[in-house]
């Protein structure tokens, strides 16, 4: 039997291509995000030969997935990251995102402020995305915990501190932890809806501690489980 060697680099540069060409990547930052961080690292090792193709993908038996490439551009683009940001995602997964994030708020490992805080409820997930982070060598730029995002981090704690929250799983609304560890100024950013659909919902925090919101695209997501998510 001969076994072809895939060429993960040349898949990669062909997505990202897609991606601009369809208006989903439209900053550079987001575009070098997607070619430096090698997505092939970050899926279960079963679905290695599907990695760049634009679909989520199961994260072995956890019944959790690696979102589609689409899903993830334009997630970013809407978080608008800038360098030295700090940053709390809940619904860490693989680690792919957040890989993608460290990546833009460190201008590529160049810039040491900033930092990704990223939550997840799976143990076995939690050791996948850690191996994945120090595999690619993005440990120094990312904190993985394990426990409820739901609640903020540190848990309850009502102290602005994030630039950007991101939440990777569907929400029935933005918890308001959540919107207290945002900084003035700094989005939020979630599929918001129900169980079996969602719109991705931005909210911009204004000086009063209330949300600019602004309705995107149609999505579906795996659930936010925990205290501020669905309880199940
Ligand atoms: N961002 C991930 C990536 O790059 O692979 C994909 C996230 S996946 C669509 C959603 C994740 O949210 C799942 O791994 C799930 O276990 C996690 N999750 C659900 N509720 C959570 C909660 N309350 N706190 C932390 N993680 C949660």
């Amino acid at each position: 039997m001969v076994l072809m060697k895939i060429d993960f680099e040349e898949q990669r540069r062909r997505l990202v291509r897609k991606l601009k060409e369809q208006g989903i990547i439209r900053s550079k930052s987001v575009e070098l995000s997607f070619l430096n961080v090698p997505r092939e690292e970050f899926v279960w090792p079963d679905t290695k030969n599907r990695a760049y193709l634009d679909m989520p993908l199961p994260l072995g038996n956890t019944g959790q997935t690696i979102s589609a490439p689409h899903m993830i551009a334009i997630m970013l683009e809407e978080l608008d990251l800038r360098k030295g940001e700090i940053v709390l995602e809940i619904g860490t997964g693989s680690g792919y995102n957040a890989a993608l994030m460290a990546y833009i708020i460190t201008d590529g490992k160049r810039e040491k402020n900033g930092k990704v805080i990223t939550i997840e409820r799976i143990k076995e997930l939690v050791t996948f995305a850690e191996n994945n982070i120090k595999r690619t060598s993005y440990s120094e730029y990312i904190k993985v915990i394990c426990g409820d995002g739901s609640v903020g981090y540190p848990p309850y704690e009502e102290r602005e501190i994030y630039d950007k929250v991101i939440i990777t799983a569907a929400a029935p609304n933005f918890p308001k932890i959540l919107i207290k560890q945002l900084k003035v100024g700094g989005i939020i950013l979630a599929p918001l809806g129900d169980l079996f659909s969602q719109i991705l919902t931005k909210g911009i925090k204004r000086p009063d501690g209330t949300l600019k919101i602004k309705r995107d695209i149609e999505c579906i997501f795996v659930p936010l489980i925990g205290e501020n998510g669905y309880n199940f």
